[in-house]
């Protein structure tokens, strides 16, 4: 959803906003439904503040064992100053403050929320996907779930670094 910031003043304004986002980002696929409470405020000329709260209900695979349909929530609040601009080149003006939010500049007094929620959505993902926090991933070595199997190769594999070459031999 675009949101003309022509308009806004230093009232805090406030919006609602729902976005379904999918990606797939190094072979992982997740589609995101997001609820966001946003509020935006004119802070001084040329210059807005938004504050945003967003859940999300995302839906992707393990990484370990390759699941489908893995769900999990995920929240997270964010914090924007946009400036109306050019972005001033790094040098004399640079201030290295740590700021707790994110800065960003733009041509056109317009947000894209699909935008801001993507990113934020992506900041909010765990590390990694998972079934289980136990989930016990495929068998490196023959490759079934140990979710669902168990398998001798770790067994035979720790008898000897060797015994592997075995098994394979048999087959
Ligand atoms: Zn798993
Ligand atoms: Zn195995």
């Amino acid at each position: 959803m675009k949101k003309d910031l022509t308009g806004i003043t230093a009232k805090e304004y406030t919006f609602n906003t729902e976005e379904d986002i999918c990606f797939s980002d190094e072979g992982v696929e997740l589609c995101a439904k997001i609820v966001a409470k946003c509020a935006i405020h004119l802070q001084k000329k040329g210059v807005y503040k938004l504050f945003g709260d967003l859940k999300a209900k995302v839906t992707g695979s393990c990484e370990r064992c390759g699941k489908q349909q893995v769900h999990f929530d995920v929240a997270r609040r964010f914090n924007y100053q946009y400036i109306l601009g050019e972005e001033p080149s790094l040098g004399s003006e640079h201030e290295c403050r740590v700021e707790d939010y994110d800065r960003v500049y733009l041509t056109d007094p317009v947000i894209e929320s699909s935008d801001v929620l993507s990113e934020q959505l992506v900041l909010a993902l765990p590390g990694q996907i998972l079934c289980d926090d136990n989930c016990k991933g495929l068998c490196p070595l023959c490759g079934i779930n140990q979710n669902l199997e168990s398998c001798v190769c770790k067994e035979t594999h720790k008898g000897s670094p060797f015994a592997i070459l075995n098994t394979l031999q048999k087959n």
